[in-house]
């Protein structure tokens, strides 16, 4: 349970002043729906209005605090003209400034005859110093208040500057002091406060250099984080193998010699070597957790059969899981056959099985009448049971959380894990998203592709583009178009890939079809299956074909608007083609105009197929910012700690998380209960949980 100490920041946003009902959500949007999400949103400029000159030496273009005597209030004489009033210190004259002032409001802020410190921007006009719109007007005892230094925030559209570092506020001010989780001569070797010191510096920054990623208390904050990601991965880890495994092995290799007859081709060097990996794990004792990295194509579904089919040989069930419908039917549908061959029973159980149908086959499961189960989410259902499940797998494993990972594998006792991923991850962003974990890659894609011919073009030239396509389709090519990603709306996303749908149909006929997000499984599937079976030659799509799909035939990719998708999508959608040995085209079409950047990503495709490659060089183009579309891939986001800058930190909080669990593996020191309200801190739930006395 969450330690009291942090009630006051898991409270809701709306706890806090000023946010109400109608701000919330522009909160929300910003920084989070909880008063501690607000800690994290750090400033991003300052305002030093330290600055003090006599009205003559005022430089224009800085931000002064002058102390003045009011003169006398200049009414615009039209309604054009602004609102003036006429300063004056010992070294002479200047002016403040209102568009639009309400005469009555500033006779009373500024009474004629008083002396006021103003603080705002400095404009010279003319040699005239104005100042337009102080930012702060005060009796000259409030002084020392203004001449200080502001945070700047990063906003969102509807919220401004000061409401927002008003809410800030209060929320550092609901700060505790909480225990020391880290060692303090680390701290002292860096130069690091405590936690809410470090996060009270932050905050007020005094300097333009404190705004840097070098800032104690940021890297203090960032060690914070990647610390408790390290130590929950870890714990994980820890629970995972904690479990009694078993050793699994098919010594005779009965199934895997009667599936290899039936195989039309043989298995790359690859798979071969990713194949004896995973033995290897499944024949040791302790339960496996192993993650298989290979490109779209790279063919890791084969190599999870075959791990399957050693699990199954050695008397355990084995389960496939996928995250879409269409893919556990297809990968149903194209196993079907080697599981035939080899002797195995499969099973299929998605969100859509119901009934009689659903009840049988999980009563067949439970009676190990079933060897190996295809499905998605459905598997964890409460009430579905194996009679004894050996080897778990997960393919497109980013789509799913680690808590899931872990709800599969309490299906069964010591069931050892595979999971698979198409999206490359480059070695600092698999250590922060999964820790130490064991990794298989599939560097070598099956014989008989040919490389994809590239190409990037601006969406000025679409109709050059349909005509090619159109000539393609004569031929006999089979074509998916991809229509844009529309920021925060699946509503127009839709939009755009129906009108596009309308288009094409208006220029191709009746042999154009159209799949989205929003369409019920079965018309999906159907839509799908006449483009699988050739009667259908353009596929409209929104992304929902990224993943997995298998159509060896199609040989053109068209994505609209590439520049919106993260690079990792794009080659995984440029995966669904070239997967035959016919001639495979990919045209990445642009809104122009592109930046240099945005340019160099799209350019980076062109130029690769590797996707180890092209996740690499995204990662180092886009440096601190968001890596590798994190979010489609479903990696870590990070609050405050950037890879870029904070690698060397990474690299440090997970030698402190293991040696930490090393010699206080249930944290039950007072070390390890303040690591607690780490993790807690961080939302690291799932993982304590793993503890035994969690
Ligand atoms: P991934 O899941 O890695 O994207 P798949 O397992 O779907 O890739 O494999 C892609 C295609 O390559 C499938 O049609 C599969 O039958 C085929 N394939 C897999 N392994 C080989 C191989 N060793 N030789 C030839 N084709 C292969
Ligand atoms: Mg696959």
């Amino acid at each position: 349970m969450r330690p009291p100490s942090l009630f006051p920041l898991f409270a809701p946003i709306t706890a806090l002043p000023g946010v109400g009902p109608r701000l919330a959500p522009l909160y929300q949007r910003l920084a989070g729906d909880k008063v501690v999400d607000l800690l994290w949103h750090r400033p991003s400029g300052l305002v030093d209005r330290r600055y003090c000159p006599r009205l003559r030496e005022a430089i224009p273009g800085r931000i002064a605090t002058i102390t003045v005597r009011v003169e006398a209030h200049l009414p615009g004489d039209n309604p054009r003209r602004p609102y003036r009033v006429r300063v004056s210190d010992e070294s002479g004259f200047a002016h403040l400034v209102f568009f639009h002032g309400r005469e009555a409001w500033l006779r009373e802020l500024l009474p004629e005859g008083a002396l006021r410190v103003v603080s705002g921007p400095v404009e010279s006009f003319n040699g005239d110093i104005s100042l337009p719109h102080p930012d702060h007007i005060v009796p000259p005892e409030r002084l020392a208040e203004v001449m200080s230094v502001e945070p700047i925030y990063p906003l969102t559209n509807g919220l401004s500057q000061r409401p927002l570092a008003r809410a800030i506020r209060a929320a550092l001010d609901r700060a505790p002091d909480l225990p020391e989780w880290l060692d303090p001569a680390r701290c002292a070797e860096q130069h690091w406060q405590g936690w809410r010191d470090s996060l009270l510096r932050l905050h007020a920054p005094t300097e333009l250099a404190e705004l840097g990623p070098d800032n104690p208390a940021r890297r203090r904050l960032a060690y914070d984080e990647l610390l408790s990601g390290q130590l929950a991965l870890a714990l994980i880890r820890a629970h995972l193998r904690r479990r009694k495994g078993r050793s699994l092995t098919a010594p005779a290799g009965a199934l895997r010699e009667r599936a290899l007859t039936a195989l039309p081709f043989a298995l790359t060097g690859a798979q071969t070597r990713a194949l004896a990996e995973i033995e290897a794990d499944l024949a040791a004792p302790a339960p496996m957790l192993r993650l298989l990295q290979g490109d779209v194509g790279s063919g890791k579904t084969l190599v999870a059969f075959f791990a399957l089919l050693t699990a199954i040989e050695a008397g355990t069930q084995g389960a496939l899981m996928v995250p879409t419908e269409i893919l556990a039917r297809q990968h149903f549908a194209s196993l079907h056959g080697l599981a035939d061959a080899a002797g195995l029973r499969l099973g299929l159980l998605t969100g859509r099985d119901k009934g009689k149908a659903r009840a049988t086959l999980l009563a067949d499961l439970a009676e190990g009448k079933i060897d190996l189960l295809i499905g998605t989410h459905a598997l964890f259902q409460e009430d579905v049971a194996f009679h004894n499940l050996g080897l778990a797998v997960i393919d497109e494993q980013h789509r799913f959380g680690v808590h899931q990972r872990l709800d599969l594998a309490a299906k069964g006792q010591g069931v050892d894990m595979l999971v698979m991923t198409a999206t490359p991850i480059p070695r600092t962003l698999l250590l922060s998203a999964y820790g130490d974990m064991d990794a298989s890659r599939l560097d070598e894609k099956p014989p008989g592709r040919t490389p994809i011919d590239t190409r990037v073009v601006p969406l000025t030239r679409l109709d050059e583009m349909v005509t090619g396509i159109s000539r393609a389709i004569s031929a006999g090519a089979r074509v998916y178009w991809v229509c844009p990603l529309v920021e925060e709306s699946e509503q127009s996303d839709l939009a755009a890939a129906t009108q596009r749908h309308q288009d094409l149909t208006v220029l191709f006929g009746e042999r154009v079809g159209l799949v989205h997000g929003r369409m019920k499984p079965t018309e999906r599937d159907a839509v799908m299956a006449r483009f699988a079976a050739g009667e259908i030659d353009l596929l409209v799509a929104t992304t929902v074909i990224e993943v997995g799909v298998d159509v060896p035939e199609a040989t053109v990719m068209v994505i609209e608007h590439a520049e919106r998708f993260g690079l990792a999508q794009l080659h995984q959608l440029r995966g669904r083609v070239g997967r035959s040995a016919a001639h495979s085209r990919c045209l990445l079409l642009y809104g122009a105009p592109l930046g240099e950047i945005a340019k160099a990503r799209l350019e980076i495709l062109r130029a690769s197929d590797d996707g180890f490659v092209i996740a690499e060089e995204d990662l180092r183009l886009r440096g601190g910012g968001e890596i590798l579309g994190t979010r489609q891939s479903g990696l870590p986001d990070f609050r405050f700690a950037t890879l870029a800058t904070d690698s060397d930190l990474l690299e440090e909080a997970r030698a402190e998380a293991n040696s930490l669990l090393e010699d206080d593996p249930d944290l039950a020191s007072p070390r390890g209960e303040a690591l607690r309200v780490l993790l807690y801190l961080f939302e690291r739930d799932a993982a304590i949980h793993t503890l035994r006395s969690g």
